[in-house]
């Protein structure tokens, strides 16, 4: 591969990990299990072949919760700052990658938005809102 690794980590650093594009999918997941997880509107993932992935550092605060009863449904987060992270999915071919935990641009956007129908109540676009550039005041 000549492409060039995109690296992430958690919010307090102990974890890193780096991807390499191309990517299967980019895309915001609005399903409720993601919103509990993100704790936002919706998840914004990146899949990829388990191959183009890997842990740099920090694979022991690392807890991946399998849910149970459900095909497919995998959370993963460091066990110091509760970042959500990369996690490899059940059948061990991919790993499913949080965007936000990403260090550097994955030169790659979403492309579609999944689970649509199950958004929550209160989401609203967020081009339909004012913007400011720093906090508000
Ligand atoms: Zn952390
Ligand atoms: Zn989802």
């Amino acid at each position: 591969m000549d492409a060039q690794a995109i690296g992430g980590s958690c919010l307090c650093g102990s974890v890193a990990y780096e991807i390499m594009p191309p990517f299967m999918f980019f895309q915001y997941c609005y399903c409720s299990r993601c919103r509990k997880n993100s704790g936002s509107a919706h998840a914004a993932n990146i899949m990829m072949e388990a191959a183009q992935f890997k842990w740099l550092r920090g694979e022991e605060n690392i807890k991946v919760f399998r849910m149970p009863d459900v095909r497919a449904f995998s959370t993963s987060f460091c066990t110091v700052c509760g970042s959500a992270l990369p996690w490899l999915t059940k059948n061990e071919k991919f790993y499913i990658v949080p965007a936000g935990g990403l260090n550097d641009d994955p030169d790659a956007k979403p492309d579609r938005n999944i689970h649509w129908a199950s958004r929550a109540a209160w989401y609203v676009p967020e081009g339909e809102l004012p913007c400011f550039e720093e906090a508000s005041t």
